[in-house]
């Protein structure tokens, strides 16, 4: 087990020890298919709450192009292709099922992982968007291999919208997540790309904290068994007592954009400005600083609270990327000619995309997903955000941020 801790190159941590139960896991189940143990028992001496990051932050490498690439003898910190064998590893090791729920797949490798479990009797189902950005190739080849897949559609169904509304574009299936055996949980904001692998700087999470996988189990049955005509908002709200927290944003919650708007909450019980609200609350309690990481932000409402929290003394930080800092909507101008003094913003100048979309608040509450910071990605697209007080789990984060905030530039103007 030491070798596979070593081989994959995680620090020596909780990661490391995770990654070691899981690996444990996945080898003794399949040496003793006949009597299972249960993970709990695997996994003695290791935090249940520990979590493995995987961060690429290497911007554009040549490393998943080259053939038998030996990563042990990379150069790169984090060899994006030592990173792809630790998911492909995860995968391949699954015993019974595998639920993959993907904005975007077309990973080679980690689609013939896929492919081999079908082959060997094992069950994937698959959720993707109707989007032309799925590349159809990868789903239609699982789906030839046994995959059951559901498409979700992006279209607001007749109907569906009352009068006077805000009208939706697409409603994106943007998640990034799978399950492993509904134990081992894979999400994050990265999708399943070549690209991603080799271009993006970007983070997936590893996870086998109970409630949190079940969280991200029952969505997975909520998205591949609903069509589209039984669907609903939102349905559950975070209760801020765990460590590692789960809120899912659903396409209905289109519906709740004018209650963002008007500022007050619908008459649904679910209603989406509440969580929306649970949201900017978290970065409005902040104390000492905020520290921000997003690819797109749009986000009114945040970046009027991240300006006044600066006037008042908060140390807010904003790291962003080129292209979408000068985007339609993006607040970086802003931040850049805020109060007295401005809000420092560091750009990624160089090759690649910054694809994250984490905040981190007083260096003790992270929120991480596929949300970027934008009203469509709060109203109306399938996504998750976590919110996570584990410290192990924040540190990796706190970490990677200084560390970005020291290889890109200031910018003072967009
Ligand atoms: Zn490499
Ligand atoms: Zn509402």
């Amino acid at each position: 087990m030491d070798s596979l801790v070593k081989s994959a190159g995680l620090p020596v941590a909780a990661g490391a020890s995770l990654l070691g139960a899981v690996s444990y896991y996945c080898l003794h189940r399949s040496a003793t298919s006949a009597t299972p143990k249960p993970l709990k028992k695997l996994s003695t001496g290791v935090s249940k709450n520990s979590t493995i990051v995987l961060f690429f932050n290497e911007g554009s490498t040549q490393c998943i192009n080259l053939p038998n690439h030996k990563t042990d003898e990379c150069a790169l910190t984090d060899c994006p292709v030592r990173h792809l064998r630790t998911l492909q590893r995860i995968i391949s090791k699954a015993t019974t099922s595998v639920d993959v729920c993907l904005y975007n797949l077309n990973q080679p490798t980690l689609e013939k992982a896929l492919v081999d479990l079908l082959r060997s009797g094992k069950r994937v189902r698959v959720v993707v968007g109707d989007r032309d950005v799925v590349d159809k190739g990868s789903i239609t080849r699982l789906r030839s291999e046994g995959a059951f897949v559901v498409e979700k559609i992006s279209k607001v169904p007749p109907g569906g919208l009352l009068p006077n509304q805000f009208e939706p574009s697409d409603l994106l299936m943007h998640h990034k997540f799978v399950v492993v055996d509904k134990k081992i949980l894979i999400t994050g904001s990265m999708n399943w790309t070549n690209k991603s692998f080799d271009h993006n700087y970007d983070h997936i999470i590893i996870n086998v904290d109970p409630y949190l996988v079940n969280q991200f189990t029952e969505e997975f049955e909520y998205l591949h068994s609903t069509s589209c005509d039984d669907e609903k908002a939102y349905s559950t709200q975070p209760n801020g007592q765990v460590p590692f927290e789960v809120i899912f944003f659903r396409r209905f919650n289109f519906l709740c954009r004018r209650d963002a708007n008007r500022k007050k909450k619908c008459e649904r019980d679910d209603c989406m400005f509440y969580n929306y609200k649970f949201i900017l609350h978290k970065i409005m309690r902040a104390t000492v600083s905020v520290d921000l990481c997003v690819q797109q932000l749009t986000t009114e409402d945040l970046s009027n609270e991240l300006i006044f929290l600066h006037n008042i003394g908060i140390k807010v930080r904003v790291i962003c990327d080129k292209e979408f800092s000068t985007g339609t909507g993006s607040q970086m101008q802003y931040f850049i000619n805020s109060g007295t003094y401005c809000i420092e913003v560091h750009r990624l100048e160089g090759d690649g995309s910054l694809h994250h979309k984490f905040v981190i608040v007083d260096g003790e509450t992270l929120l991480a997903g596929t949300i970027n910071w934008t009203m469509q990605s709060f109203f109306g697209n399938y996504e998750n955000m976590l919110i996570v007080e584990d410290k192990d789990t924040v540190r990796q984060f706190v970490d990677e941020f200084e560390k970005l905030w020291k290889t890109f530039p200031a910018i003072s103007k967009v």
